[in-house]
Formats: C-alpha cells, sequence, structure tokens
C-alpha cells in the first residue's frame, strides 16, 4: 500500500456509512486532502479520538482508487480551548468552512497553510470573553485567504477613474470589485456605503509577502497588532459582512457559517 505522510488539520468532517468518516484535511504538503477514514467511529477502532475538530495532527493517508484513505493519525496539539466558548467555535467553524469552500484538493501553498495553522493557534490562545481579538483575527484571515487565493478588492485607486483613493466619503462596487468614489457612483448604483476604517484596516492587515519566512513573521507582526489594535464593533462588522461577500462572489459558494458569526 503506497502511502505519504504530512501534517494537516481537519476542516470538515463527516459520518459515512455505519461507522466510516470523509474527512478534509488542509495539510501543510499536499494542500486539502480528501479521504476515508474505515471504522473511524467505532469505539474500539485505533483512530478513534485522533479525528476529532480542532487537533493539529501528523497523518498517513494510503492512496486509493476513488478516494485516499486515512492509514493512521496522532494528534501533536489539541486546541481544546476553541471548545470551551461558543463564540469562538463558532468563529472558528467559519474559519474551517472558509478555507474548504476556497482551496481546491491536491494544491499545496504553504503561506495558506501556515496562516491557517497559526490563526487556530492563536483563537485557542485568546481570552473567552475578548470578542474584538476574536473578530480581528477572523477578519485577518478573511483578508489574507482572499489575497493568497489571487483575488484581492482595489482599495487604493477608484474602481472607475482611477485616481488614489482619499480617505474622504467612499463606497465599495462588488461589480467592479473595489472601492468607488462618490463622484463616480453613477457607475454603479448598488455600491454601498463603506467607512474609512474598513480600507484602513484592510491595508493595515494584508500581508504582501512571498518568501514563506518573511510570510511568518508577517503573522506574527499581525497577531501583535491585533493585539493592540482598537476598532469599533460597527466597522467590525462592515469588514466581516462585505469581505465574506466579496469571496462568496468570487468563488461562486456560499459560506453558511458566517450567519453565526455576528450575533
Ligand atoms: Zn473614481
Amino acid at each position: 500500500m503506497s502511502t505519504y505522510k504530512t501534517e494537516g488539520i481537519i476542516i470538515r468532517r463527516s459520518h459515512f456509512g455505519e461507522s466510516s468518516l470523509i474527512l478534509n484535511v488542509y495539510t501543510k504538503d499536499f494542500g486539502k486532502v480528501e479521504a476515508v477514514a474505515r471504522s473511524a467511529r467505532k469505539a474500539k477502532g485505533k483512530l478513534k479520538g485522533h479525528l476529532e475538530l480542532f487537533l493539529l495532527s501528523d497523518f498517513v493517508f494510503a492512496y486509493g482508487k476513488s478516494i485516499d484513505k486515512v492509514a493512521n493519525s496522532f494528534s501533536l496539539e489539541n486546541y481544546e480551548n476553541i471548545k470551551n466558548n461558543l463564540n469562538i467555535s463558532f468563529g472558528t467553524y467559519y474559519i474551517l468552512e472558509l478555507t474548504d469552500r476556497i482551496t481546491e484538493n491536491g494544491y499545496r501553498n504553504e503561506r495558506m497553510y501556515y496562516l491557517f495553522k497559526e490563526t487556530m493557534k492563536f483563537l485557542n490562545s485568546l481570552a473567552t470573553d475578548n470578542a474584538l481579538k476574536y473578530y480581528l483575527t477572523i477578519i485577518q484571515y478573511q483578508i489574507n485567504v482572499m489575497q493568497l487565493s489571487g483575488f484581492f478588492p482595489e482599495i487604493n485607486k477608484c474602481v472607475v477613474c482611477k485616481e488614489k483613493i482619499k480617505l474622504e466619503e467612499n463606497h465599495f462596487s462588488f461589480f467592479h470589485g473595489g472601492v468607488i468614489q462618490k463622484k463616480c457612483l453613477c457607475n454603479d448604483v448598488s455600491a454601498i456605503g463603506i467607512d474609512n476604517d474598513v480600507i484602513k484596516i484592510m491595508r493595515l492587515l494584508k500581508i504582501n509577502k512571498s518568501n514563506v519566512d518573511e510570510y511568518k513573521n508577517s503573522i506574527k507582526d499581525n497577531i501583535k497588532i491585533i493585539e493592540k489594535l482598537k476598532v469599533k464593533k460597527k466597522i467590525i462588522f462592515q469588514l466581516i459582512k462585505l469581505i465574506n461577500q466579496f469571496i462568496e462572489n468570487n468563488i461562486e459558494k456560499r459560506i453558511n457559517s458566517v450567519d453565526f458569526l455576528m450575533v
């Protein structure tokens, strides 16, 4: 049986048959892997307990004809604090679903993997009562996952006339894919009003590094920024909604767990 080994985190877990599971795992070396774990839900199965959500694990996969199989799994870290707080759990489900929807099977992307892993780690480390940091962590993930996926809204120049955006009255055009000035609004009547803080935070948290080590350092810098940043709840919700909508339009898929985020 030919196998491959890698580190990863389960992003989707669904029951299959009487006692098996189908998993989507986001991995360091192979991107998203879809695999079946036979008998994983049996009380005495060797994989029992190793294939839960919120675990960082080493996986051994075996190549299969139609779908690969989980041959073995050992958990390395347990992000168990996530389970203890309802809000953080909802946020993490959103991160998992977003990662699942935005990635294709088999595309390795090391920067995306580290962004995802560090985000999970940081969410796990958050104090249960810190809603602001929790929301900002989700926003910084949305911003960078979108950037790494090859689409990002234009936030520096007006999408219609290409003039540099001044922090005056601005709107956002989903149709043109970015910020639109007031004087160009007649080009998209469906554009929505946005606060300039939305633009500023997107600029602040977006990472522009192609080198993996530099990218990792930038994630750490972003986490330091999140520790200190003060943002109004109104701006937080504008950011989450706007970016989620922009992502959904680009990938042409709905991300259902967004509905539980802003309650
Ligand atoms: Zn313009």
